[in-house]
């Protein structure tokens, strides 16, 4: 089962998280594998993938957003865009569109930055959105501060938790076809004494929560890809900071897992037909004599035929309701 671990130091201002997905991770690639569109992810993509949503439900446990948190890649290479998104309530799903093979052993810049042009989106879309509000979204390119390529997911998003939030982060991230797993650390913001911006002589008390945030993050670093995927939550946590005091705030397991759901329906492909308009829509069914629109997060398939497809334009005419009006 899928689990989310939030915890916290005990009298340091370190806060972290721990995510492991099983099976809301293996249901992602077996609806992939399933998918006669597409077929399974290569290995390199499936990777960075399952990186994301691990990324994507941290950084949703982190910040309590009433609403989708979309982590997106929009890649210059053989994958033009990675998705991964997280509900507040932990359903999550990603995609990846690909334009040509992708090498079993490509890294993050073969796959989506070859050309320096790769860019990182996070993008937090309220729940209850206004009418004209647009969604908060922050992007960061795929270099560092010196332009050299950035070989791994979580420096890149390390990189935008300190432009963004302004919060020192690190980010373990690890995915095989079975597992994606991450773990959170970060710090606190701290206020008066023990912080350090605009302080021109750091206090010993100062120098005390630095030291405590470093030492934790050095400890975090040390976490290898095989026991972040192998082992289970409660092990890493006393393995890595067994001289440290973790206090579990709260898990989410079991009914409140991390899993899989998809958001698409028969009624957003109608919503959708109908914004291609009616001689759009017309010229599709002339060529193909149905319209047929798969989900790339799934594999559903929605079918509309003619008359489906006369029903969306003109819903009343053909269901015969005549106490629909027109305004
Ligand atoms: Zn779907």
């Amino acid at each position: 089962m899928s689990e989310l671990h939030k915890f916290i130091f005990d009298g340091k201002p370190v806060r972290g998280m721990l995510v492991r997905l099983t099976d809301a991770w293996q249901d992602i690639l077996a609806r992939r594998a399933a998918n006669r569109d597409t077929g399974a992810y290569p290995q390199a993509v499936s990777e960075l993938l399952g990186e994301m949503a691990a990324a994507g439900v941290l950084m949703q446990g982190n910040i309590k957003f009433n609403g989708a948190l979309v982590l997106q890649i929009f890649g210059d290479g053989p994958v033009k865009v990675a998705v991964a998104e997280v509900q507040p309530d932990f359903a999550l799903r990603v995609t990846a569109t690909l334009t040509s093979a992708v090498d079993e052993n490509a890294g993050l810049p073969d796959m989506v930055n070859p050309g320096g042009q790769g860019r990182c989106a996070i993008t937090l879309d309220p729940k209850d959105r206004l009418p004209g509000q647009q969604p908060y979204q922050g992007v960061v390119s795929l270099v560092d501060e010196q332009g050299q390529s950035l070989n791994q997911l979580n420096e890149v998003l390390e990189q935008y938790m300190r432009q963004s939030e302004q919060l020192d982060t690190v980010l373990v991230l690890a995915a095989d076809d079975k597992v994606a797993a991450g773990l959170l650390i970060q710090r606190l913001p701290v206020e008066g004494e023990g912080n350090l911006a605009g302080t021109a002589q750091p206090s010993a008390q100062a120098q005390d929560i630095e030291q405590a945030f470093e030492h934790i993050a050095i400890l975090s670093r040390s976490l290898k890809r095989e026991e972040l995927l192998e082992l289970d939550p409660m092990t890493i946590l006393h393995r890595l900071f067994w001289e440290e005091p973790v206090r579990l705030l709260e898990s989410f397991k079991d009914d409140t897992a991390p899993r899989f759901a998809c958001s698409c329906s028969r009624e957003r492909v109608s919503r959708m037909i109908q914004s291609l308009g009616q001689d759009e829509a017309q010229s599709i069914l002339d060529e193909q004599g149905k319209i047929d629109v798969g989900c790339d997060f799934c594999g559903a398939h929605y079918v509309f035929d003619a008359v489906d497809v006369a029903q969306t334009f003109n819903p009343a005419a053909t269901s015969g309701d005549s106490s629909a009006s027109l305004h």
